[in-house]
């Protein structure tokens, strides 16, 4: 039987280099060699235990973490048309059963039997040489598109969504708290659809920098000045529209003093904790439209096109490699949080023979 390695999590705290058989592939699944994976927040919070998942059970172990991956086609099923062993692939965070009805009307997202790659609930993910996915969970690299920059896709495709979430419009004015991979990539996006004047909000000077070198307008530090105040200096009246990336409950509860009536605000993070007495009236008399975005859902193929027209690299954002034996090494790094990190990756050799 052959094998592969796979850090595989047992419990929080304990994640062990193990061997374990390579799976077996039904007809339309693919064994792709995993070449980069990207080390989400949700990771490391999972990694920690303190993800509110891990809390709830949702999160069975022992799993394999990592959904922001890419590689290549290692082994096709019989059934398989669309890929070739070689082609180089990303894959869709979320594996479906392919038979419901949400799944035949290709609304794969309310598949009741989806299971998360990485996450909850949890398809094996990519912290490992080799992923299994169905064919319908799988996309083709651009030739002129890095697999560095293809591990970047999930969370581009996730802030995407986020983008598309809060119904950003040509000439529209937009505040993005957070600047970490979403956040930053929500800015970018919100410039490429359409925005004519993108705000990022954030703690940490270097980040904030980052920010305004890929493609944001302003930024406003929160630890220097206040939110509401500095946001009525780029727009007064408020701003069209929100994305919330940054994961502090107090941005989220500030956000309803710095959107116009009628704004739209997308929430795109992961909060572990809620958030006491909020006042729902002001977001009842401001007529905010609300929307939650957990996911990437339909947006790979948008993200890739971007990617391939040269409109988007967002591999500007890494900025830590390690190779994948010092997984444990990269989670610890990534939990103490330095000033400068924002994406990390794991390198994982290509396939040699
Ligand atoms: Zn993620
Ligand atoms: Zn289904």
């Amino acid at each position: 039987m052959q094998t592969m390695r796979v850090a595989r999590l047992f419990a929080p705290n304990d994640l062990r280099l193990v061997e374990m058989p390579i799976p077996e592939l039904r007809p339309r699944d693919l064994l792709c060699r995993v070449v980069r994976c990207g080390i989400c927040g949700t990771d490391c919070a999972i990694y920690t235990g303190e993800f509110s998942g891990v809390k709830s059970g949702a999160v069975h172990f022992p799993m394999t973490l990592g959904h922001e991956w890419s590689g290549t086609v290692a082994a096709a099923g019989s059934e398989v048309t669309r890929f070739r062993v070689g082609d180089r692939v990303v894959g869709d965070t979320g594996v479906s059963c392919g038979q419901c009805t949400a799944c035949l009307l290709g609304d794969w997202g309310n598949c009741p039997q989806a299971q998360a790659v990485g996450t909850v609930n949890a398809w094996d993910g990519a912290y490992a040489e080799y992923i299994v996915m169905p064919e319908r969970h799988l996309f083709h690299l651009p030739l002129n598109v890095s697999l560095d920059a293809g591990a970047m896709v999930e969370p581009a495709a996730t802030a995407l969504y986020a983008v598309v979430r809060a119904e950003v419009r040509t000439g529209d004015t937009v505040l993005v708290h957070g600047t970490g991979p979403i956040g930053l990539c929500a800015a970018k996006l919100a410039k490429l659809s359409g925005a004519s004047r993108v705000i990022v909000t954030g703690r940490r000077e270097s980040k904030l920098q980052l920010a305004l070198s890929f493609g944001a307008d302003a930024a406003i530090d929160t630890t220097r000045e206040p939110l509401a105040e500095a946001v009525a200096g780029h727009a007064a009246g408020g701003v069209d529209k929100i994305i919330e990336a940054s994961g502090a409950v107090e941005l989220f509860a500030d956000s309803f003093g710095c959107i116009r009536p009628g704004g739209v605000i997308s929430v795109v993070a992961f909060y572990e904790r809620p958030l006491p007495e909020f006042d729902i009236d002001r977001l009842v008399f401001s007529g905010t439209t609300l929307h939650a975005v957990a996911g990437s859902l339909g947006q790979y193929p948008a993200v890739l096109k971007l990617m391939e027209a040269g409109l988007f690299d967002p591999t500007l954002l890494i900025t830590a490699h390690y190779p994948f034996e010092d997984v444990v090494q990269a989670l610890n790094d990534w939990g103490a949080k330095p000033e400068h990190r924002v994406k990390s990756m794991l390198d994982l050799p290509p396939e040699t023979d």
